[in-house]
Formats: structure tokens, C-alpha cells, sequence
């Protein structure tokens, strides 16, 4: 992700900020433009400090305090282009629902900001009533007996709002052995079936992707079965990114397709900062990067390899360091790469002209921030993983699917602090070459 700031004093603000910390000015995002903005009142509409902009109004989510963004105030639209595609909302008069439902639209924001960022075709049911993408957030009912599956069917991502709880979901984690699981990695997990619908089947690429990610033809329900019975294949790292992946072509494409957006997003914000990883230890050029290119918009994905194996192996490094679990706890076998580079092709082919003029992301070399922001959800971390690096745990991923039904959405974001940065454009460097 970029970094933002306050365009009335300069401060450094978070995505999820609704106010400047240093100077108090509203804050909202504007996803078209890819920017956070300080706003002014102006009658009963917003004027944005950022330039060239409409007014605007806040999306109805506010309210809840679940959402920043910004839409044209001559829009009829009551919900902005994420919340746009919520069709259940969870009954936020129960406890703990909002804060809970508040985490899952933290991430489910970040995961549209990448969406976005990748021009991927976003419809919500409204605009395709059989294939819009749409999220029901439904919390277990125990007087019903009913279970919510975490899943995806058809555009709908349904997502059990137990997830949201942080000790729900570490004990989830640990028993299903898995090395990661996160709110954001459902969604970029669930959106990857969504895509494979749109980018895979309905694109006629269906042949190529078995070709590399294997017939899924073979019963879905037989093989989770099957996964959840035996487990995955002695020497899944070999050809899978996680445990999870082994369980049906569907998966290991979800799965992949995470890891997709992890990386590209990651490597943004590693841009963004100025990164540049220059072990001291070794001459071998595929651990070295300088990261200062717009991954979202990188011409291949040994490019974005390149990039991610030296900054991986950082990450996990400074994870440690610091006595946590690495931040990236996988490998990426050759097998991997090439189905990311499967990905990578058909976003890049996929991909809806960009209509703004510039290019996106503008990726700073010269970060002169005199003091770090303050973060949202506590200290920020960073991630990674390597070539011939320490060997992380093992990975996974999330379950499967059903869906349900409930009442209708609502609106807004979370917010905090920051500190402050610099401007000034970085280049495109020549990347070494990567590893195996
Ligand atoms: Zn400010
Ligand atoms: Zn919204
Ligand atoms: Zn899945």
C-alpha cells in the first residue's frame, strides 16, 4: 500500500485514518484516485484539500465507524465502491458484533484497495445480479444450532464473523496448523474463487489454468473430505504454496491467488518506503533489491520474484529478531512461481484501462520522515520469506464454504494516528536475478 498524508499540515496518515492526528482536519479516501485526502466542510457536503477534486460525501458506513472513503456528492450512491458490495451486515445491537464486523471492513477495505489498484472488474450484485461480487458477514447462531461456513459460492464470500476475534482465530489457526491466518488473507483467499469465475472460466482460459493448477473437475466435496481426513500429500512444498492448496484445483487457486495479493501489496508499501535490502553477508545478487517499482504494475512476476525473495528474507529476519514467527512463513517452489505467474498474466490481461492520468503509485526514494506513525492497530509489521533462507513452519489456509442469508448492510471506518513523510520520485531499477 502507498503512504499517505494530510494535505493540510503534512502529517503521515494511515489508510484507515478518519482524522489528522497532528492537525485534527477530517480525512477520508478517495479509491478512484488512490489517495487519502483532509476535507472541509462545505454546507452539508465535503471539500477535499486534495486537488481537483468534486465534493463529497462520506459512504453511509461512517456512521458504524466502518469505513473512510469518499464518494462524489452528485452520486446518488449511499455506500462507497467497497461497501457497495456488502448484502448482510451483521445484527450490530448484539455484543461485540460492530467491533467485530469494524475488523473484518478494515481488511475487506485494504483487500479492495488492492483490487483497485490491479483494475480488476469489480461488479457488485446490483450492477450483475448473478455474478456481483457480495459478502454476507454472519455470526454463528447458537440458538439454531447454525454453524457459518467462511466460504465462497457464485460472487457471494460469506465470512463467519467469529473471525474477527483474535483468540477465535489463533486457536483456529493452531489447530488446523496453519502458519498463518488472518482476516485480510480470508478475503484475499475468497476473492480468488470470485475471479476464477471471471478471469478463469468465463474467460475461456480454463484449459491453461488445469494445465498448471490440475483438473478440477474431480468432486469438490469428495476432496475436501478427503483433505480434512488425511491431510495434505507428503512434500506438498514442493508444488503447493500451503497445506490447504492440496485440497482441490479450486483451492490451490484461491490460495495462490492470496499469496498474489500479499506480495504485490506488500511490495508496495516496501516501495513506498524506500527499501532497499542490501545484505551485508552476501554478494548473491538474487537476496539484494532495491524495491522501486509499482508491483501492481510490474511487466512480470520474475520481476516481482526478484523483489520478494530479498525482502522476505529481511522481513523474517527482523520477525525474529524480535522473537515473533516469520512474517512470510512460506516457500515459493518453482511449481509456486509459475502458477503466480499464471496470475499475474491474467490480471495484467484482465486489467480495465486506467482512466485517471498518471501513473499509479509514486514510490518515494528519499523517506525524510522524522517520526513514525502511529499505528491503528497497535505497532506495524512488516513480512518476508527467502530462497536459500530459514525454513518457516508450515502453511495452510482457510476453509470452505455455505452460505446463509441475513439483513442488509451499513457503514464506516475505524481511525488513528500517524507521523509524517516526504516526497520526492524514485526510479526503476534493474533487479537482480532471482533464485530457485
Ligand atoms: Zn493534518
Ligand atoms: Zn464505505
Ligand atoms: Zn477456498
Amino acid at each position: 500500500m502507498k503512504l499517505f498524508k494530510c494535505q493540510a499540515c503534512g502529517q503521515d496518515v494511515y489508510f484507515e485514518n478518519r482524522f489528522c492526528g497532528a492537525c485534527g482536519h477530517a480525512l477520508g479516501y478517495l479509491p478512484r484516485a488512490g489517495i487519502m485526502t483532509a476535507v472541509e466542510p462545505e454546507g452539508d457536503v465535503w471539500r477535499a484539500l486534495a486537488p481537483k477534486q468534486p465534493n463529497l460525501r462520506y459512504c453511509a458506513n461512517i456512521e458504524p465507524d466502518a469505513c473512510n472513503w469518499l464518494i462524489p456528492a452528485d452520486q446518488d450512491e449511499k455506500f462507497c465502491i467497497a461497501c457497495r458490495h456488502n448484502r448482510t451486515i451483521p445484527d450490530l445491537s448484539v455484543d461485540n458484533n460492530l467491533a467485530h464486523w469494524r475488523s473484518m471492513e478494515f481488511a475487506k477495505h485494504r483487500l479492495f484497495y488492492t483490487l483497485i489498484a490491479l483494475r480488476l472488474p469489480l461488479k457488485n450484485l446490483s450492477e450483475d445480479s448473478e455474478h456481483g461480487l457480495a459478502f454476507d458477514f454472519l455470526a454463528d447462531d447458537p440458538e439454531k444450532k447454525s454453524i457459518v461456513l467462511t466460504g465462497h459460492d457464485a460472487g457471494l464470500i460469506t465470512i463467519n464473523l467469529k473471525e474477527a476475534d483474535d483468540a477465535v482465530r489463533e486457536k483456529l489457526r493452531t489447530e488446523m496448523h496453519e502458519p498463518y491466518r488472518t482476516l485480510l488473507g480470508h478475503f484475499r483467499h475468497e476473492v480468488g474463487h470470485h475471479f476464477w469465475d471471471i478471469l478463469v472460466r468465463d474467460a475461456g482460459r480454463l484449459e491453461e489454468c488445469r494445465a498448471i493448477f490440475g483438473d478440477d473437475s474431480q468432486d469438490y466435496g469428495d476432496a475436501l473430505k478427503r483433505h480434512y481426513a488425511e491431510g495434505a500429500p507428503a512434500n506438498w512444498q514442493d508444488s503447493f504454496i500451503s497445506a490447504y492448496a492440496t485440497a482441490h484445483p479450486w483451492e490451490d487457486f484461491a490460495e495462490t491467488w492470496a499469496h498474489y495479493l500479499h506480495i504485490v501489496d506488500t511490495l508496495e508499501t516496501a516501495s513506498a518506503f524506500g527499501l532497499r535490502i542490501h545484505p551485508a553477508t552476501t554478494r548473491n545478487k538474487a537476496l539484494h533489491a532495491d524495491i522501486v517499482f509499482d508491483p501492481h504494475n510490474a511487466p512480470s512476476m520474475q520481476r516481482i520474484i526478484d523483489a520478494w525473495l530479498p525482502l522476505t528474507f529481511a522481513m523474517n529476519s527482523l520477525n525474529r529478531s524480535m522473537g515473533h514467527a516469520d512474517l512470510y512463513p512460506f516457500i515459493l517452489s518453482e511449481p509456486v512461481m509459475k502458477k503466480l505467474g499464471f496470475i499475474h498474466d491474467i490480471i495484467r490481461a484482465s486489467a480495465v484501462p486506467e482512466k485517471r492520468p498518471g501513473k499509479r503509485g509514486i514510490f518515494r526514494r528519499a523517506f525524510t520522515a522524522s517520526q513514525p506513525p502511529a499505528s491503528p492497530n497497535g505497532p506495524v509489521a512488516p513480512p518476508p520469506v527467502g530462497p536459500d533462507i530459514p525454513a518457516p513452519m508450515d502453511p495452510v489456509v482457510d476453509p470452505p464454504i455455505d452460505p446463509p442469508d441475513m439483513p442488509p448492510p451499513v457503514e464506516s471506518p475505524p481511525n488513528d494516528m500517524p507521523p509524517e513523510i516526504p516526497p520526492s520520485m524514485p526510479d526503476e531499477v534493474p533487479q537482480p536475478m532471482h533464485v530457485g
